[in-house]
């Protein structure tokens, strides 16, 4: 069999036949170079209006890059003709295969970016002998058309989180569908101010924007003002993994201080390496952690109080009415706020001031699936720490998107990755 024939079955162009198949010595590295020619008798159509247009001349042949067989790089060959077109004057014929001026097929830049899902970019560059830029190229192309052919039609939850970058100084706000059948990433807007979350709604539109039966968030006040704005038909919960991060992160502040004054008094480290033991739940820790949690548990530090605190808090998600959640809930920053730690008196006055809210967890149990935003916020912290080359906004944005948007893909008639 020929590699026309394998061509022909898998990759037809309209209008185009393949031509003789040779070999290109690239350095030391074979490649294999396709001709491609137009049909006999048919005409260009024009890149300015795809009409058929008569031929003016054919400029001299390009290359350009298609999928690679048997390790061997593969190019299509092929001398673009020029068309003589009423409406736009002499312009370059669109070619089926590629883009502008694109050095990649399109399926070439589908294969890439196909593979960008499951590699890192810098892995995918190396594996098919390309460049970082080319991948980011392929990535953004796919990225860009699976964007313009969203459906964003039957979005009924969405979550709303912030993910730091650049080493904590910058953040994006992300907004995730949450819905059982379809979960991905939205959209995605720089800083995590009112004017944010204002444009989401925006591009979401009032429409789908009244059409909205849940949304989950933190309790950060640009976000909580806007959603009471534009979608106030919605049931807002504050979700339990962002409650979860405030009391973990007072208990972080407590044990950092005290750690300070064991050691201004000159105490024994009690509390090195304990961090971890602190922060995960204690199911999940290791036999040798636990025992380690146990023996930290006897002293009579505030760590340890905050820990005890945050540990009892857990028993909060568990109700099922509303109004025994609500006594817990009172109960426990009532107690919280005579401890004298003052991190998690902060959360406590926090919890307080926003009870309707968080008590709206109940209300929406069993319709709202409570650990897509924490798997999402995972994912996203993984895709900018993977960041290679991600210096920019845009970029980190595009492999977002890429990775976590669930984006559409067109139809191929047959499928290279
Ligand atoms: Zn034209």
């Amino acid at each position: 069999m020929q590699v026309k024939t394998i061509l022909n079955r898998l990759q037809h162009f309209k209008s185009f036949v393949y031509g003789a198949v040779r070999w290109v010595e690239r350095g030391t590295t074979l490649a294999l170079a396709v001709e491609v020619r137009p049909r006999r008798g048919s005409r260009g159509v024009c890149s300015g209006c795809g009409q058929c247009r008569p031929g003016y001349d054919s400029l001299p042949v390009r290359h350009f890059e298609f999928v690679p067989l048997w390790g061997m790089k593969v190019f299509l060959v092929y001398a673009p003709r020029r068309v003589n077109c009423p409406d736009c004057g002499v312009k370059v014929e669109r070619m089926p295969w590629a883009e502008g001026k694109g050095r990649l097929t399109e399926t070439y830049a589908w294969f890439l970016a196909s593979w960008a899902k499951r590699l890192s970019w810098k892995e995918v560059a190396e594996v098919f002998q390309t460049s970082w830029d080319q991948v980011f190229q392929a990535v953004e192309r796919a990225v860009t058309w699976g964007r313009a052919h969203l459906d964003l039609s039957g979005v009924q939850s969405i979550g709303i989180d912030e993910i730091a970058w650049q080493k904590g100084h910058r953040y994006m706000t992300l907004v995730y569908q949450i819905d059982s059948p379809c979960k991905r990433l939205l959209w995605i807007g720089e800083k995590r101010t009112v004017k944010t979350l204002l444009r989401f709604f925006r591009w979401f539109g009032p429409e789908r924007s009244h059409g909205l039966r849940f949304i989950c968030s933190d309790m950060w006040k640009p976000y909580l003002k806007v959603i009471a704005k534009k979608a106030s038909q919605a049931t807002h919960v504050l979700d339990r993994f962002h409650i979860m991060a405030h009391l973990s992160q007072a208990i972080d502040d407590v044990r950092a201080q005290e750690v300070r004054e064991l050691k201004a008094q000159g105490e024994e480290p009690v509390l090195t390496q304990t961090r971890w033991l602190l922060l995960k739940r204690p199911q999940r820790l290791s036999e040798k952690q636990t025992t380690r949690l146990s023996e930290l548990l006897r002293h009579n530090l505030k760590t340890v109080r905050s820990y005890l605190l945050k540990e009892d808090f857990q028993r909060f998600w568990d109700y099922r009415s509303p109004a025994w959640a609500r006594c817990f809930l009172d109960e426990w920053c009532a107690r919280t706020l005579r401890s004298q730690l003052e991190p998690m008196k902060r959360v406590a006055r926090m919890l307080r001031n926003h009870r309707e809210l968080i008590l709206n967890w109940f209300r929406a149990k069993g319709q709202l699936s409570s650990g897509v935003v924490e798997g999402f916020n995972n994912k996203a912290k993984l895709t900018t720490r993977k960041a290679f080359g991600f210096r920019t906004s845009y970029a980190l944005q595009i492999a977002l998107y890429h990775s976590l948007g669930a984006l559409p893909q067109p139809n191929f008639t047959h499928r290279f990755f």
